[in-house]
C-alpha cells in the first residue's frame, strides 16, 4: 500500500494518523466491543464522542458559552436554504456579497426565502478581487448579511469583515480551522465537514444563540435550528461516524499546536506555491494577490493543450486530483491543513521539472 498527496478539494486528504487511529479503533472502540458505527447514539460512550467533538471544536476556535455547535447532516448546500429559512422570519430582505460560485449558489436558494439585496458583487472582474467593502451597500434592516470568505472554486480568500449592525453569517466550509478568527464578530459559522475537518455527512453550524428565537414552529422539525439547539444535534439519528472523525482530527489539530500553528504551516505552503508560480511564465494563477486563497490554488498553464498530459504525469508522480472544477478548468491544487509541506514541495518539483520537459 502506498498513499499519495492528495489534492482533493473535497472529499479531501485526512491526516494520516487519523485514519491509522480509526483503523485501530474500528472493531472495538475503547473496549465498548463494537464500532462507533454500531453504537446507539444515545449511549453514553457516543455522547461522550459528540461531547468530546464539541468541547475540542470550542477550544480551537474559542468559542464561548454565547454560541450553540449543532452537528448537522445534509452539507453546506443545505444550510445555504435552512439559515434563511430560519433566520429570515420576520424580516423581508437578506443581504449577500457575491464573490464567487459558492455565493451565488447561496443567493440563490436564499431567494426562495425573503428578497435577496447583493451588496457587492465582483462578478464584472471575473471573480478575481474582492469587493471595496467601502462601496457596499448594506441594508440595515436586512435579516444578516451573508459572505462566503473562502470561495473554493475560485481560490480566492479574505479575512476582513464588513462594517455592519447586522450578524454576519459565513460560509466558512474550506478555510474553518486553517486560520485564526474571531467567532465572536460571526452571527452564523457553517461548513461542511468534508475540506478541513473531517469526511463527508456532518456539516457543522455555530450559531449565536440570541439568533434561535427566528426559529418559526411552521420549520420542518429537522430544519429548526432552535430545535435542534435544544437537542444539542440529536433531534434524530446524527452522523455518528462522521462526527467521531471530527472529533479525531480536531484531537489531531490540538497536538499539532492548534489554529495558529497550523496558520503558520499554511502560510508557508501557500507562499511556496504562489511564489513559485510567480516565478514562472509557464503557470499564471488570476487572483488578485491580496485576496489569493491559501487552501485553494487554482492554476492554468501557459499552453493549455498541454494540460491533460499535466494531469496524467502528475497522477502518475502520486500527486492524486489536480484537475481544476468541472465549471472553470485549468488546475487547482488544495492544500487543507492535512496537507503537509512536503505535499506542496513534492507538487512544485513536479510542475518545475514538467515546465522543464514542456515549457
Ligand atoms: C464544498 C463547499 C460547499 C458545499 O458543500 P456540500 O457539503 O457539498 O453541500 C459549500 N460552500 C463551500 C465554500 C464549499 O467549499
Amino acid at each position: 500500500m502506498s498513499r499519495v498527496y492528495n489534492f482533493c478539494s473535497g472529499p479531501a486528504a485526512l491526516p494520516e494518523a487519523v485514519l491509522k487511529k480509526a483503523q485501530a479503533e474500528m472493531l472495538d472502540w475503547h473496549g465498548a466491543g463494537v464500532s462507533v458505527m454500531e453504537m446507539s447514539h444515545r449511549s453514553t460512550e457516543f455522547m461522550s464522542i459528540l461531547a468530546s467533538a464539541k468541547a475540542r471544536l470550542k477550544r480551537l476556535l474559542s468559542i464561548n458559552d454565547d454560541y450553540e455547535v449543532l452537528f448537522l447532516q445534509g452539507g453546506a448546500s443545505t444550510l445555504f436554504a435552512q439559515i434563511p429559512a430560519n433566520l429570515t422570519n420576520g424580516f423581508e430582505t437578506a443581504c449577500y456579497l457575491d464573490t464567487g460560485a459558492w455565493s451565488i449558489k447561496a443567493i440563490k436558494e436564499a431567494k426562495k426565502y425573503a428578497k435577496v439585496n447583493v451588496v457587492g458583487s465582483t462578478k464584472e472582474q471575473n471573480y478575481t478581487s474582492v469587493p471595496a467593502f467601502s462601496d457596499l451597500e448594506i441594508d440595515e434592516k436586512a435579516a444578516y448579511l451573508h459572505l462566503c470568505p473562502n470561495e473554493t472554486i475560485g481560490g480566492l480568500e479574505f479575512s476582513e469583515l464588513p462594517d455592519t449592525s447586522l450578524p454576519i453569517v459565513a460560509d466558512l466550509s474550506s478555510t474553518i480551522l486553517s486560520r485564526k478568527i474571531d467567532v465572536s464578530k460571526y452571527g452564523v459559522i457553517y461548513a461542511g465537514a468534508q475540506k478541513n475537518i473531517g469526511p463527508a455527512g456532518v456539516v457543522i453550524c455555530i450559531i449565536r444563540k440570541d439568533l434561535l428565537v427566528r426559529s418559526s414552529d411552521r420549520l420542518p422539525t429537522l430544519w429548526n435550528f432552535a430545535n435542534l439547539a435544544a437537542n444539542d444535534s440529536m433531534t434524530n439519528t446524527p452522523p455518528t461516524f462522521a462526527i467521531y472523525l471530527a472529533d479525531l482530527v480536531f484531537e489531531w489539530l490540538e497536538a499539532q499546536g492548534g489554529v495558529e500553528a497550523i496558520e503558520a504551516i499554511n502560510i508557508r505552503k501557500a507562499q511556496a506555491l504562489y511564489d513559485y508560480i510567480d516565478s514562472s511564465a509557464f503557470y499564471a494563477n488570476p487572483i488578485d494577490p491580496a485576496y489569493r486563497s491559501r487552501m485553494n490554488v487554482p492554476f492554468t498553464l501557459a499552453d493549455s493543450s498541454l494540460e491533460s498530459l499535466f494531469l496524467k504525469e502528475s497522477e502518475a508522480a502520486g500527486l492524486r486530483t489536480l484537475a481544476g472544477h468541472r465549471s472553470v478548468g485549468g488546475m487547482r491544487a488544495s492544500i487543507y491543513n492535512a496537507m503537509p509541506m512536503e505535499g506542496v514541495e513534492a507538487l512544485i518539483d513536479f510542475m518545475r521539472a514538467f515546465e522543464k520537459r514542456h515549457g
